[in-house]
């Protein structure tokens, strides 16, 4: 009873497979595929199929045409009259019927539904992608530098090997926007964005921190090789003018450069020791990078006051 309900209600494309041909399909399979009812029983299994799907469905008719397996549940590209392609989710069985194999299928047409998991799972990458990126520049946020250095650094310490950060801060910025207005600084932002990518490994972490702040986290490199590498953007980033309406606009920053595990072993410790550096940077003249003093320099400097 339940069985002639669905079959009423027409959900179900219902097809019996017998010798390599339909011998019985119900309205709703003929429906499915976009023909007409007698028209589907001149077809061969095979050409509601679209092509690439074709072996796995010949397979699963093989073994239950052979008792090799009663029962199969798959899903499909199915092939319609006009050409057209849609999802198909098939539940499949054999019948002994007076010693005749008979094999039989149940179609669904889960196109919609297969689009909109498609769409679900697109919003979802698109979310969870605009969560960890900043919207002006692309970089990744904050909120995932904290994450990010955080994991890295555990791994790194137990792997004993050094994660360096460079911390950058845009020298008179405020001028910047003052004299060519917020939508320049805007652009001067990208083009920093830009500079900083280009100048930076593929496995590097390139964050915006904050307003005219961003910061880089280089995993597996070394304090020296840390600060050479902030003194190539820095010339990189002064050498890069961004032109802005006739205008060309230049610009210098000031770096500070901070290393574990000396100059801080957690993300929060680290990322002071840069801002330290950072700050002692602008006060040393600005368009400079400074490194972070160790622990071990900052204690000793305290002690001799
Ligand atoms: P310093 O050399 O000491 O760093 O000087 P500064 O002017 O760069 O620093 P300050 O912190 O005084 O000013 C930062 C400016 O950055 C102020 C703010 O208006 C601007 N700013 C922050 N975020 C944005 C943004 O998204 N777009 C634009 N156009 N400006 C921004
Ligand atoms: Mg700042
Ligand atoms: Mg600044």
């Amino acid at each position: 009873a339940r069985f002639r309900g669905v079959v009423s209600q027409s959900l179900i494309g219902i097809v019996i497979i017998d010798c390599d041909a339909f011998s019985y399909a119900n309205a709703k399979f003929a429906e499915i595929f976009g023909y007409d009812a007698d028209e589907v029983l001149l077809l061969g299994p095979m050409e509601t199929v679209c092509a690439a799907d074709r072996a796995r469905v010949k397979e699963s008719l093989r073994q239950r045409q052979n008792r090799e397996a009663d029962h199969d549940q798959f899903t499909f590209t199915g092939l319609c009259k006009d050409g057209s392609a849609i999802d198909i989710e098939c539940h499949a069985s054999a019948l002994e019927v007076g010693g005749q194999r008979l094999l039989i299928s149940l179609v669904l047409d889960i196109t919609d539904r297969v689009r909109s998991e498609r769409e679900v799972q697109e919003l979802q990458r698109r979310l969870q992608d605009q969560s960890i990126h900043d919207a002006l520049t692309g970089l990744f946020n904050r909120r995932y530098l904290d994450e990010y250095l955080e994991r890295e650094l555990a791994r790194a310490n137990s792997a004993g090997i050094p994660v360096s950060v460079i911390m950058i801060d845009l020298d008179w910025f405020k001028a910047i926007n003052d004299r060519f207005g917020h939508q320049a600084g805007d652009e001067v932002l990208r083009g920093l964005a830009l500079t900083i990518r280009d100048s930076t490994r593929p496995s590097d972490v390139c964050c915006r921190y904050g307003g005219e702040e961003f910061l880089v986290i280089l995993p597996g490199m070394s304090a020296d090789s840390a600060l050479l590498r902030a003194e190539n953007i820095r010339t990189d980033i002064m050498l890069n003018s961004i032109p802005f309406e006739g205008e060309v606009i230049t610009m210098t920053a000031s770096f500070g450069v901070a290393s574990s595990p000396q100059s801080g072993r957690s993300a929060d410790d680290l990322v002071a020791s840069a801002d330290a550096a950072l700050y002692a940077a602008k006060e040393t003249g600005r368009n400079n990078v400074r490194q972070a003093r160790t622990p071990q320099e900052s204690s000793n400097e305290i002690a001799a006051h």
